[in-house]
C-alpha cells in the first residue's frame, strides 16, 4: 500500500509558520530537508537524558550515549544495505565524506600518469577535492561531458567507454544531479569502472533519503551523504566504504578515539570505523539520523521516490507552460528525480526566488554549487524548485500561480 502523502507537513514543526501573510510552501529541499518532530525528539532526548562522550566512559551516561551512538551506525549499515557497520565512518556531510576519500586514499594509491574520472554535473563537493588531490599528486582530471544544450540527455554514455581506460583509478559520480534532476545509472557505470579496475565513488546526496540505495546491488566502493538532505539533522553525514579499503587506508586525522597504541615515537591505528573518527564525534546528531531513518522507512521509500518524481513531473509540466522558460534536464514527460531548474529570459534566479519568497514560496535561485556546469550550458543561474514527502500537488500551484505574478511584472 502506498502512503498517504497528503498531510506529512504536520510532522515538520518548521512548516506550521505563515511567510508573506502565506502557509510557507518549502522548495529549498534539495539544499536541506525540513527535520520530523520525532528527529527532533531523538536529539532533545539524547542532550536532555544520556549526554556523554563515548567509547571511553564505563558510567551509565558513557555506555547509553556509546550504545546510541553505534545502534546509529547499524541502522545506516542495515539503511544502504551494507555488510558491516564497520563500513559506517560518520562524517560531517558528503563534503566531508568525499574529501576524506580524497586525502587518504588519494595520497595513498595517486601518481603521475593516474587519472580521476568525474563528470561536468558534480557539485563543488565532488569536484574539488578531486583538483586538490590531482594537483598534489600529479594525477590527471577527467570529465564525463552531459549530452544535450540544456542536459536534457543527462550524462553522455556515448563517452564513456573512450573515457574509461585502464589509467582511470577512481570514476567518482553522482547518483542524482542537484541541479538537473537526472538521475544517473549507476549500476552500469560501477560495472563499467569496474571492469578498468577503477574505483567508484558514489555522491548519494541527493538520493539516499528519497530511494532505495543498495551498496552491495550497486557493487560501488564508496558511498557519502548528509543527513540534513534526508530529513536528520546538519552536520552529520556518511562514508560508506568496502571494509578492505577502508582498512587499507591511512587515517586522514590524528587524535583521540583512532588509536590503537601511542608512543613518543610513533603511533599506530584502530581498523575502520574508529580509524576515521579522530575526536569526539557528533554523538546527538547520529542518533537524530538514526531517528530520521526510522521515519522514512516508516514511509516506504519506494513510495516517497514515486511521491517525489509525481510532483516533479508535474511541476516540469506546468512550468513548461509559462512564457520564455529554459528548464534544465528531462524534458516534460521523461522521468526526472524530485526537481526542477529553470531559467527566464530577462529575470534574473535570484529576483525570481525574492519575490516568491512574497508569496511564501521558499526556492533557490544560483549556480547550486554547479559554476562549470552553468558555464557550460550558457547560464549565469537558474532558479531550482525541489520537492520532498511533505510538499503536494498544491505546492506546485502555489509555485506556477507565484511565477505567473512575477512574469507579469517584469513584462
Ligand atoms: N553533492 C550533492 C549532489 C549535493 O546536492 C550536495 C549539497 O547540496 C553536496 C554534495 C554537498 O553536501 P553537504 O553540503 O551536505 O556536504
Amino acid at each position: 500500500m502506498t502512503h498517504d502523502f497528503s498531510n506529512l507537513r504536520i510532522d515538520f514543526p518548521v512548516l506550521d509558520q505563515h511567510v508573506g501573510g502565506r502557509p510557507l510552501v518549502y522548495l529549498d529541499n534539495a539544499a536541506t530537508t525540513q527535520k520530523p518532530r520525532s528527529v527532533i525528539d531523538a536529539v532533545a532526548r539524547f542532550y536532555e537524558r544520556d549526554n556523554s562522550n563515548v567509547h571511553r566512559g564505563l558510567h551509565a551516561l558513557s555506555m547509553r550515549a556509546t550504545d546510541g551512538y553505534e545502534a546509529a551506525r547499524a541502522r545506516t549499515a542495515q539503511f544502504i544495505n551494507a555488510a558491516d557497520p564497520a563500513e559506517i565512518v560518520f562524517t560531517r556531510g558528503t563534503t566531508e565524506s568525499v574529501n576524506l576519500i580524497a586525502q587518504s586514499w588519494g595520497t595513498a594509491n595517486l601518481k603521475p600518469g593516474d587519472v580521476v574520472l568525474c563528470t561536468e554535473m558534480e557539485h563543488h563537493s565532488n569536484l574539488v577535492p578531486w583538483q586538490q588531490i590531482t594537483a598534489r599528486t600529479g594525477a590527471t582530471l577527467r570529465y564525463v561531458p552531459i549530452a544535450g544544450a540544456d542536459a536534457e540527455g543527462g550524462l553522455d554514455l556515448s563517452a564513456i567507454d573512450e573515457l574509461l581506460t585502464p589509467e582511470v583509478k577512481l570514476f567518482a559520480f553522482t547518483h542524482i544531479s542537484n541541479t538537473l534532476g537526472v538521475t544517473n545509472p549507476v549500476h552500469e557505470l560501477c560495472a563499467k569502472a569496474r571492469a578498468v579496475g577503477a574505483v567508484t565513488v558514489i555522491d548519494a546526496a541527493q538520493s539516499a533519503g528519497h530511494e532505495l540505495v543498495d551498496v552491495q546491488a550497486l557493487d560501488c566502493d564508496f558511498l557519502v551523504f548528509s543527513g540534513h538532505k534526508m530529513a536528520g539533522p546538519t552536520g552529520i553525514g556518511v562514508l560508506y566504504g568496502r571494509r578492505a579499503l577502508l582498512d587499507a587506508m591511512p587515517p586522514w586525522q590524528g587524535g583521540g578515539g583512532m588509536i590503537a597504541n601511542v608512543e613518543y615515537a610513533a603511533s599506530t591505528w584502530k581498523p575502520s570505523p574508529e580509524r576515521f573518527e579522530a575526536g569526539t564525534p557528533n554523538v546527538a546528531d547520529a542518533i537524530g539520523l538514526h531517528a530520521a531513518m526510522d521515519y522514512l522507512d516508516a514511509i516506504g521509500r519506494p513510495a516517497l521516490a514515486q511521491h517525489e518524481c509525481e510532483l516533479a513531473g508535474y511541476a516540469c509540466e506546468e512550468l513548461s507552460k509559462l512564457p520564455g522558460i529554459r528548464i534544465l534536464g528531462p524534458r516534460p514527460g521523461q522521468p526526472r528525480a524530485g526537481m526542477v531548474s529553470f531559467a527566464f529570459e530577462g529575470v534574473h534566479a535570484h529576483d525570481v526566488v525574492t519575490f516568491a519568497d512574497q508569496d511564501g514560496v521558499a526556492l533557490r535561485g544560483g549556480h547550486h554549487c554547479n559554476q562549470p556546469l552553468m558555464r557550460k550550458l550558457g547560464l549565469p543561474s537558474t532558479t531550482r524548485a525541489s520537492f520532498y514527502l511533505y510538499n503536494t500537488p498544491a505546492d506546485v500551484e502555489a509555485l506556477v500561480t507565484s511565477l505567473r505574478k512575477i512574469l507579469d511584472f517584469f513584462g
